[in-house]
């Protein structure tokens, strides 16, 4: 309890995939929250379980533009932005005014409501790295005028406007990388790699690996994501921090991966690669371990059959 009441705290994107399972998350930890989204990517399906809850309200808001709230703030989560590179390139305009001017509106917020405030960064500020497995002290290898930059360098900005306020306002801030995530709630066709894959097998359509597939990705279940995220923001730490699972997989035996798990009769088709598509990509988490006392518990065998029990229900 803060002051004797309920400690109140703001999620933007909450009706996003990690949005609406923090809000879930916050909820359970006795929190008022308060869930942003302008609905361009998220959906409101995402957080109907919620409606009517006491300790739960929806308000419609792109937060690009200035946002108002009544009231105490304790916590400002800041998840809006669109996160799958299809989306990205379909919104490159408002991917970057929400990793920017969405970004200084919510510290804005928070400077003024003295209250905390978590960024969602990403792996992305990486780009194609040269480092391997990335540590927090990479500075990255990113193209600014690739199709990729919108996102990447929205969120570098976000990371730098983010430290900026942590200096020079001593607002509390706090910075997550977030890497691959995935779990119930992803959009089946938001074209990231395990919800085309998994409705692809499921569908009985060919799975289309990008490139030769020797490209590496490593993913974690979103419960891991969101206890890493909610240790963070509980912690002294203002420096940004990885959270992901390191166990890294190519895409082509992630493809044999769904196959297998779906029992699925579906061939590989093998697609152009993107431009910028990173050829590598694992967390080093031993920040997160020694700082947060965390490490992630769901295994991808474990997580995928969580998820595909979701997906099974909507293709
Ligand atoms: N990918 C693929 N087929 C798809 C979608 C993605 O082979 O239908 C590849 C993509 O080229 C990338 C990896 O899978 O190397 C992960 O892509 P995703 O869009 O999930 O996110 P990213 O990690 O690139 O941001």
């Amino acid at each position: 309890m803060e002051n004797n009441r309920r400690p109140r705290t703001l999620i933007t994107g909450g009706a996003g995939f990690l949005g609406s399972h923090l809000c879930d998350r916050f909820i359970a930890e006795g929190h008022d929250v308060i869930a942003m989204d302008n609905l361009i990517t998220g959906s409101v399906d995402n957080i109907s379980h919620l409606a009517g809850h006491p300790n739960f309200k929806f308000v419609k808001h792109d937060v690009s533009n200035y946002i108002f709230i009544d009231g105490p703030l304790d916590y400002i989560l800041h998840f809006a932005s669109p996160a799958s590179p299809i989306d990205y390139l379909k919104i490159p305009i408002q991917t970057l005014k929400v990793g920017s001017l969405g970004t200084h509106n919510a510290l804005g917020l928070a400077k003024a409501k003295n209250a905390r405030i978590l960024i969602a960064s990403t792996s992305e500020v990486y780009g194609d790295p040269l480092i391997h497995p990335q540590t927090e002290d990479y500075w990255g290898n990113v193209n600014p005028v690739g199709f990729r930059g919108c996102y990447d360098e929205a969120k570098r900005f976000a990371e730098a406007i983010t430290m900026a306020y942590n200096r020079y306002h001593q607002v509390q801030t706090r910075i997550v990388r977030i890497f691959n995530t995935y779990g119930p709630r992803m959009r089946l066709d938001d074209g990231r790699v395990l919800p085309a894959f998994v409705g692809q097998a499921l569908r009985g359509e060919d799975l289309s690996v990008f490139g030769d597939g020797s490209q590496t990705r490593s993913f974690c279940y979103v419960s891991d994501l969101v206890d890493g995220i909610f240790r963070l923001l509980m912690s002294d730490e203002q420096e940004p921090t990885n959270v992901g699972n390191p166990d890294e997989i190519t895409i082509l035996q992630f493809a044999e991966e769904v196959l297998r798990l779906t029992g699925s009769k579906s061939k590989i088709a093998y697609k152009p690669l993107p431009q910028d598509d990173p050829k590598v990509r694992q967390p080093d988490i031993t920040k997160a371990r020694k700082v947060l006392g965390w490490q992630p518990k769901i295994d991808r065998s474990e997580g995928l059959k969580l998820t595909l029990e979701y997906f099974k229900k909507r293709v």
